[in-house]
């Protein structure tokens, strides 16, 4: 076992006082925290550590986490930014018909590039090949909650309304889920776990919805679901079963505080309440609801007791841009300046670990917790001056000046590179295989 500090750097420690101590240390033996305080009131213990870092002009946080992810997606990008939720069912949906488990490893292990590298440690990520983006989550060296895509309808039929249920099918993509628990849950050093990954409300029947129910309970492990994400979600559940998705997952006795639920953009103050009650948590994903067009009520799910935290979503997996895209959009659809930078911070740190269920070994900087933590450089024009620095952090950083990440107390990106894989090759890698699914997508050559 061998010890680490970095001393004389900027510590933001998202404890329970959100302190920032200036002139900060942190200790790190072995994957733990092991002293996090003042550089000169932990000088005798740093001399102790087998390496010494000097963090002068560096501002420690915690690794942020993303608590709605589909890395796999990451083949969509740079085509679906500029459409809206009718691209999305016309093209996503039918596309990913030809996705396989080896295309499937490189996108994913290009998304975990692309938000690891700007500083984020942990994702929840439901999609298809789950046991891909296991693979590519255990190459890379970062943490993941996974659950396998589990759906009962026909992926193209979606973009004509037609809901023909093959039960079947979804029976089957239930037991891949169950595989994906009983081979991967709390592998790689436990930097991976594995939930139940019931699709959405209108791409599940409800005997599928309750056998996910079932499974999760089964195993004792949570469920990821998207809840009132599209406007043809919630018309499709509105039209068949005379209610809000939201009334009719608790209709299912499908709701509990083991659920999360991403997007809510449709919950009306009605469905917040049945949110409260069961303790289902919220997995709101600001910038894929912007570019959709639509937005939850966040001023009122800011006051509820409904537990929220951030996700990237696909496609762009920059959780600065999330953070600020869900004070910025909020305060654009509200009229009000809402003030909220430092529970954005939260949503993608310590909020978004107790989401998850990880909030006593990741999410802060804090003795005996986990070392999940990320290293800035803080002497980039758009960081200074720098006063209050979570804000300073929220609203400028573009990610970029993320130097150095360390998940579990190992270092996995150095001087902004990632240590796993050489980066172009997987840059040119994932560039091909993505351009062979677009041309079976019809959308290649441009
Ligand atoms: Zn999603």
């Amino acid at each position: 076992m061998s010890t680490f500090a970095i001393k004389n750097a900027i510590v933001v420690t998202c404890n329970e006082n959100d302190e920032v101590i200036r002139d900060g240390a942190i200790i790190v033996d072995d994957n733990k925290i092991t002293a996090v305080g003042r550089t000169k009131d932990l000088e005798e213990k740093i001399r102790e550590c087998d390496e010494i870092i000097d963090g002068r002009d560096k501002i420690i946080t915690p690794g942020l986490i993303s608590v709605h992810d589909h890395v796999i997606g990451h083949v969509f990008k740079g085509f679906t930014e500029d459409g809206a939720e009718d691209y999305f069912y016309k093209h996503c949906f039918s596309m990913e018909t030809f996705l396989n488990p080896e295309n499937s490893y490189w996108f994913a292990y290009a998304g975990l590039m692309e938000t690891l590298k700007f500083g984020c440690t942990m994702i929840n990520d439901l999609f298809h090949y789950s046991q891909s983006t296991a693979e590519a989550v255990e190459d890379i060296g970062m943490k993941a909650i996974i659950q396998h895509k589990v759906f009962d309808i026909d992926l193209n039929n979606l973009q004509h309304k037609n809901y023909e249920r093959f039960y079947d099918a979804g029976i089957k993509r239930l037991e891949e889920n169950e595989e994906l628990i009983k081979k991967w849950h709390n592998k790689a050093d436990g930097r991976i776990k594995c939930w139940v990954g019931n699709h959405a409300p209108d791409t599940n029947s409800p005997e599928l919805l309750k056998a996910g129910r079932e499974l999760a309970d089964k195993y004792g492990v949570g469920i990821h679901i998207h809840v009132a994400q599209t406007v043809q979600e919630h018309e499709m559940i509105n039209n068949t079963y005379g209610m809000s998705s939201v009334k009719f997952l608790d209709s299912l006795g499908f709701l509990k505080d083991d659920v999360i639920c991403a997007h809510l953009a449709f919950a009306d103050t009605e469905d917040i309440a049945i949110l409260e009650r069961t303790g289902a948590k919220f997995a709101h994903c600001p910038v894929i609801m912007a570019k959709f067009g639509t937005f939850p009520r966040i001023k009122e799910f800011l006051t509820s007791k409904v537990p929220m935290a951030i996700g990237d979503d696909w496609v762009t997996l920059n959780p600065w841009g999330d953070m600020r895209a869900a004070i910025e959009v909020t305060r654009a659809v509200t009229g009000e300046a809402l003030q909220y930078a430092i529970r954005a911070f939260r949503m993608m740190t310590i909020d978004a670990a107790n989401l998850l269920n990880l909030g006593d070994e990741t999410g802060s900087l804090e003795v005996g917790k986990k070392a999940d933590l990320i290293v800035i450089d803080a002497l980039r024009p758009n960081l200074v001056p720098m006063k209050d620095v979570i804000p300073s952090l929220v609203y400028n950083m573009t990610g970029n000046e993320v130097e150095t990440v360390y998940v579990d107390g190992k270092k996995i990106v150095d001087e902004g590179r990632i240590l796993a894989k050489d980066e172009i090759e997987v840059m040119r890698k994932t560039q091909s295989l993505a351009e062979e699914v677009w041309t079976k997508g019809g959308v290649w050559p441009e």
